[in-house]
């Protein structure tokens, strides 16, 4: 296990000499959802290929592996912040409403999402929408997306891809590296990240861009609107794991011309 993630200083000198001197610019973009502002935080360099992204709040492992890559690697990165938790709340008037972030962005999506101690409205509704379009429109500059996820769920990992798994019947292929923890993978909509990655003995799952359940995730949005999408997915806590994940696939899209 160790040997597996600890290949790694010569691969990060060579990504630091790839990665060329950057304008970064920090800015808060305002979501007024009702009564509730939320911010999108976005870091932003003069380029527009990659956009790392984080939708969990509480997923923080994910943030500060991504904040740390990015003090080497200058990179764009944008995540919500809000009250450190999964759901996003709202208010609307004196009614409250939550809705998980990555379940928003496909009409069933929302309305399967917006939970209330009052009842789902149109507004609440519309509230949910105009917080998916603010994510899209940002994404929608870019060539990439890479998002990244923390999860705790002992029921979930890329275990739940395969034939008979919660997930089955969202995968076209699925690898799996028994020498890899379960909850650590990668998961893309592209077949040549997939085969890139499976080539390069990381645990991966390729989307089945035709017969996905529709959720409302990011991953099925990029997915119908043919947006490269990639999740960079680790438990919460393994900290090294999800850094080298991050690497491996900032390495890929270094090497495979696709944005670069
Ligand atoms: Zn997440």
């Amino acid at each position: 296990m160790m040997s597996f993630y600890s290949r790694n200083l010569r691969l990060f000198l060579v990504l630091m000499l790839l990665s060329k001197p950057q304008l970064m610019l920090a800015q808060n973009k305002l979501i007024k959802l009702g009564k509730t502002q939320i911010e999108l935080k976005q870091v932003l360099i003069n380029n527009k290929d990659i956009l790392f992204l984080n939708i969990h709040q509480d997923e923080q492992t994910s943030i500060d592996a991504i904040q740390s890559f990015a003090k080497v690697i200058p990179l764009n990165f944008a995540y919500l912040h809000h009250k450190q938790t999964r759901r996003v709340a709202y208010q609307i008037g004196k009614h409250n409403f939550t809705v998980d972030p990555n379940r928003i962005f496909t009409k069933q999506g929302r309305t399967n999402t917006i939970e209330t101690n009052y009842k789902v409205t149109i507004r609440s509704k519309l509230m949910a929408k105009k917080l998916a379009n603010e994510i899209v429109n940002l994404i929608k500059n870019f060539k990439v997306i890479v998002t990244l996820h923390n999860n705790t769920d002992v029921n979930y990992s890329i275990k739940s891809y395969l034939k008979d798994g919660e997930e089955a019947q969202n995968t076209a292929e699925v690898y799996v590296n028994p020498n890899m923890d379960a909850d650590d993978f990668i998961y893309t909509t592209e077949k040549k990240f997939f085969d890139y990655l499976k080539r390069a003995n990381y645990n991966v799952i390729l989307q089945d861009n035709n017969n996905f359940v529709n959720d409302g995730s990011l991953s099925i949005y990029c997915g119908i609107n043919q947006i490269p999408y990639i999740n960079i997915e680790a438990q919460l806590g393994h900290y090294n794991e999800q850094l080298e994940l991050i690497k491996i696939v900032y390495e890929m899209l270094s090497r495979t011309s696709y944005v670069f």
